[in-house]
């Protein structure tokens, strides 16, 4: 997918899907601006996509607070040039059941998966207003649409992605921008590296194509819907998941 001069905004993109959505941008030619939390080594980041065609910046940024969204967003805009397309993909599990969930677990996931996407879209719709034009990707999940027990916190969330951005879609349509919702099924990844090899097997007894997904897997949809092929999708959810749900 020829994707050059698409300038690109992923939260969370230094691992796992966020990790493969960016470098598969850069590999398709756009420049990607990558936020991330935790201890990473920026100049590893950098080089996985030194060879690309598209450029790579980073910088550290909680999309739980409101001041390092709006500065990330200013510095990717300084460094883009301008911005085509926001994926919100940082996102974190604390499963617990119901009964046993804390208010802090419950907290965390909201925080993180829902309030840091409305702060990160909150500062980027400004420019895609002014530029008449924008794609937003926000990563759900299918247990926001299936369940999952001990999972009430996250798949509430994604669950909310969706009203969120089928909402935004109808809000903002006439003018030229677009709200999606890719929900992976289970991905092999950090987050699913968690679960022991009990659970693995009882998953894969439940996936139709007998193997968890690549995060390429749902970068390439990622592309798909930042991409000029999809102008006319928007306020939709594309599953990407084995054909488990
Ligand atoms: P991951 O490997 O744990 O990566 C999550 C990313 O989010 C990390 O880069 C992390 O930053 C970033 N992040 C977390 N909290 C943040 C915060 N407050 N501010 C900024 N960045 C933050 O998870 P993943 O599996 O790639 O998941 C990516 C997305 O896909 C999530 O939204 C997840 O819910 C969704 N998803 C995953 C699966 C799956 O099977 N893996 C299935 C369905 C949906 P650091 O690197 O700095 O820690």
């Amino acid at each position: 997918m020829d994707l050059k001069g698409k300038n690109v905004f992923v939260t969370g993109g230094v691992q796992g899907i966020g990790q493969a959505i960016a470098y598969n941008l850069t590999k398709a030619g756009a420049n990607v601006f990558l936020n991330y939390i935790g201890n990473v080594n920026t100049e590893e980041v950098l080089a996985t996509h030194k060879d690309n065609e598209g450029k790579c910046f980073i910088s550290q940024g909680d999309v739980t607070n409101t001041d390092d969204c709006a500065r990330n967003v200013e510095e990717a805009i300084e460094k883009l040039g301008s911005l085509d397309a926001l994926v919100n993909n940082a996102g974190i599990t604390k499963d617990n059941l119901f009964m046993r969930m804390t208010q802090a677990e419950w907290d965390q996931v909201l925080s993180v998966n829902l309030t840091g996407v409305y702060n990160m879209t909150k500062q980027a719709i400004r420019y895609f207003v002014k530029a008449k034009k924008g794609s937003i990707v926000n990563i759900g999940s299918i247990v926001g649409s299936s369940g999952n027990p001990g999972q009430v916190n996250y798949s509430s969330t994604k669950a909310a992605l969706i009203g969120f951005s089928k909402s935004l879609a109808q809000e903002l349509g006439s003018r030229n921008i677009r709200c999606n919702v890719v929900a992976p099924g289970f991905i092999r990844t950090a987050m699913t590296d968690k679960l022991n090899e009990e659970q693995k097997k009882a998953l894969l007894s439940k996936i139709p194509m007998r193997r968890m997904g690549e995060a390429e897997d749902i970068a390439n949809s990622v592309m798909f819907l930042i991409s000029d092929v999809s102008q006319y999708i928007s306020g939709t959810v594309l599953h990407v998941n084995g054909a488990m749900y």
